[in-house]
Parts: structure tokens; sequence; C-alpha cells
């Protein structure tokens, strides 16, 4: 067995190789062509920024804020942090670029690796990829949650992603009566049910009592399940929100589950919460979670602002679509080039060119080979086709293209053979 190598990718992070960054780019085109159908355009955001900035706006209590995040100190001793997520940067650069001087709304989608460091398993990652967008400026029309949501399900949609689950929620509105009183109502219920409790969830009474409905320890549901709910106590304007986020959904067919549970991790959200769960991927089977964040702007020091947005878990729903071999990318070139007859490379070379220039992906020996060991090589390379050139096909013309999957030949001419390889094909050897 060879040794182990010298040099590992650190835990938490992966290389991702061809022929899977076919998949992934599919993915990433998909995201771009139906957000920019949307009216969406591409942000792109650093990598790193200041600590403060996901401090303010994560919030300090947060798991991702207080124990997750890969930091450091600059040269000039300020603290700087590998982005957890990348609304913060969003809302950031919004203010810095004064974009509230654009016609409202300001509509951005954003797409790369973000850092936290979680335990890793099956679709946990320390450096994972996500893809987002956000809606800032404007009015709050539920409209708008529902157009966002919409988004989403189209781009899956699009993807075939299958064994969708789409959950939403309102959690009041945090500068609003609605949301202080039902945290107090939360927090004097949790305080008596502790001893049913674990460690994390008694920490969060008092740090981020919402997040307690969120767990997903067994030994906690029971109690759980009996706790207050904030749609007994939604004030009349979120309740309306609320109610017409719904009508709006099925206004646009998008089928969805309420969950009063369902509060989202981080500080900033209000109003409309959503997430949505894939198959196929165990426990952790959430592929997207979004909401409202009204209030965030202001936290950065900024005017108030409305805002909605979501993140897709890029690692997640590539998962779920190899899962359900939704995947499948073409492993192996079209066209294998076996020349042979050092007068013969000219036109291999130039085949090659025209075959590129018309879209195929072609493989051209450097060197002359054989003709039995370069279709050999086609076959190992799973190619659907060779095209075999030696001295008598250069001089008459008419090449010969040899079907991998089958054995069958046929001679052509060049314009013939390009409509021939642009038929419709079936799987190709090997990938039925
Ligand atoms: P969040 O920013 O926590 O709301 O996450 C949004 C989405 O990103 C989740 O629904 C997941 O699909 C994905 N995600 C979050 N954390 C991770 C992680 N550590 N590894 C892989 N995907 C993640």
């Amino acid at each position: 067995m060879a040794n182990q190598p010298k040099f590992q990718a650190i835990k938490g992070t992966r290389d991702l190789l061809p022929p899977q960054t076919e998949l992934w780019n599919r993915v990433e085109q998909t995201a771009r062509e139906v957000f920019s159908t949307f009216g969406f355009g591409e942000i792109r955001l650093p990598i790193f920024e200041l600590t403060d900035l996901f401090a303010r706006a994560v919030g300090g209590e947060t798991d991702i804020v207080s124990k997750e995040m890969y930091s450091f100190e600059d040269r000039d001793h300020t603290s700087v942090s590998l982005r957890p997520e990348a609304t913060a940067s969003v809302c950031r650069a919004y203010l810095e670029h004064g974009m509230q001087q654009l016609p409202a709304a300001v509509k951005l989608y954003y797409l790369g690796p973000m850092f936290r460091r979680e335990r890793p398993q099956k679709g946990r990652y320390r450096q994972f990829y996500q893809i987002g967008a956000e809606v800032l400026g404007g009015t709050d029309a539920p409209g708008i949650d529902a157009e966002v949501i919409e988004m989403v399900m189209v781009f899956f949609a699009r993807l075939r992603l299958e064994g969708l689950q789409l959950e939403i929620n309102s959690i009041g509105h945090s500068a609003r009566e609605c949301r202080r009183g039902y945290v107090e109502k939360l927090k004097a219920a949790l305080e008596k049910i502790k001893d049913q409790l674990g460690e994390d969830s008694r920490r969060r009474i008092e740090t981020n009592p919402l997040r307690v409905l969120d767990s997903k320890l067994e030994s906690e549901q029971a109690a759980i399940a009996n706790l207050p709910r904030i749609g007994d106590h939604l004030c009349d304007e979120c309740a309306k929100h609320y109610a017409e986020v719904k009508r709006q959904l099925e206004l646009r067919g998008v089928a969805f589950k309420e969950n009063w549970r369902l509060v989202r991790g981080l500080d900033y959200y209000m109003r409309t919460t959503f997430e949505i769960t894939a198959r196929g991927l165990g426990s952790q089977n959430a592929v997207c979670g979004g909401g409202r964040y009204d209030g965030l702007m202001e936290l950065l020091g900024g005017p108030p602002t409305k805002g909605i947005g979501f993140a897709i878990g890029e690692d997640r729903l590539i998962l779920s679509l190899q899962e359900a071999a939704k995947g499948d990318v073409a492993h192996g070139p079209d066209v294998y080039i076996a020349w042979m007859g050092e007068k013969t490379q000219p036109a291999a070379i130039a085949a090659a060119r025209r075959l590129r220039n018309a879209g195929f992906r072609v493989e051209l020996p450097p060197t002359e080979q054989k003709f039995g060991k370069a279709l050999g090589q086609a076959d190992k390379l799973g190619s659907r086709y060779a095209l075999i050139l030696g001295e008598d096909e250069v001089a008459s013309g008419h090449w010969t293209v040899k079907t991998l999957a089958d054995g069958s030949q046929q001679k052509y001419g060049e314009a013939e053979l390009l409509e021939f390889l642009r038929l419709p094909r079936g799987p190709a050897k090997g990938q039925g």
C-alpha cells in the first residue's frame, strides 16, 4: 500500500474534483440563470471581514459567533474573521456603497465558501458553500417574501431536486410588543421545565430562548411540544403580514407547511422565517434557510431598511442530487482522436480544433499510438467515439468514426461527421 501522503486537507475541508465539479458548475450556472430572471444581480464579497461586523449582525450570543468563527488578529491588532455567512457582508456593502440611493428594492445574490468550526459529519463541513440572495430596501410587502421563496423553489425544480419540504413560520417583530411579550412568556415557561432540558437549552433560556424551540434532542421534545406558541401572540400587524405571506404563496402555487418551532439560528430575523429540507441527507437535511431581517441594517449603523433573504447549502444540495442520481455528469471525452503516422498529426490537430470549436470534448494524444492501443485508451477514458485518422483517411478526406459502446464503424466527410456527432445520443458506455 502507498504511504500516507505527508499533507492532507484540514478536517472539515475537502477538495472538489472532476467530474464532480461539473455538477457544481451546473448548479451555480442554473442559480445565476434563475436568479437573473427574477431581477437579481451578483455581488462578490470579501472572504474575511472585521469580527465586529459578525458579532453585531449575527449576534455575539449565537453559537456561530461565540464558538465557530475562524478569527485572527491582523497586523494592526484588529480582529478579523473568515465569514461564517454572507448576509452581514451584503448589508455592510449596501451601506458602504450608498445603495439606499438606488431604485428600491436592491436585489443581490452571492455564491461562495463560508467557514464555521463545527463538528464535521455528512453534510456538515467547516468550509462549506452557500448560494444566497437578499432583497434590500423598499417595502416589506408579503408578496416580496413569497416571491423570494418562489424563486428558490423554481431553482430547485430546475435542478429536479426531489422530496422537498418547505416550512414557514412568523416569529413576530423584534421591535414590537408581540416578540418581547412572547419571549418573556417563553422564558417563564422554560424556567418551569428546566430540569427536563439539556445543558445547551438551559443556557439558552437566558441568552437565546427562541433557539430552544429548534432543539433536535430527543429527550427534550415532549417538554418543548407544550411550550407557548408565538403564533398565538402575534400582534395584529404581524398576524396580518403572516396571513398575507401564506396567501401570496398559494397564489404562486408554492406548497408549504407551517411549523411554529421554526426560528432560525441567527439573531437578526423577524416575521417570516422559512426552511427547506430535501431527501437523502440524513440528519443534516436542511438545504435552505431564510427569513426577513428588517432590523439588521440599523444594527450596523444604517437607516431603517427592509430586508429578506435566504442561504442555500450548496454541499447538501449537491449531495441530494447525487443521492437521487440526478447528478450524473458526463465522464469521458466525446471524441478520442486515434491518429497514426507522422504526416497525419497536422490533420489530427486541425480536427481537434474544429471539433472543440463546435463544442465537443476532445482528447488528442500528444504522441502517435498504434490503433489498438489508442482504442483501448479511448475505452478506458469512457469516450463515446474514436475518430480514426490514418494516412488513408487524410488522403481521402473521409474519416472513420467508431462508436465505442457497440463497436460499429462509419466513414464520414467533415460536414457529415459534425452532423453525426450532433445527433441525440443515449447514455455512453458504462453510464447506463
Ligand atoms: P444558516 O446560515 O445557518 O441559516 O445556513 C443556511 C444553509 O447553509 C443551511 O440550511 C445548510 O444547508 C447550509 N449550512 C450551514 N452550515 C453548514 C455546514 N457547516 N456545512 C454544510 N452546510 C451548511
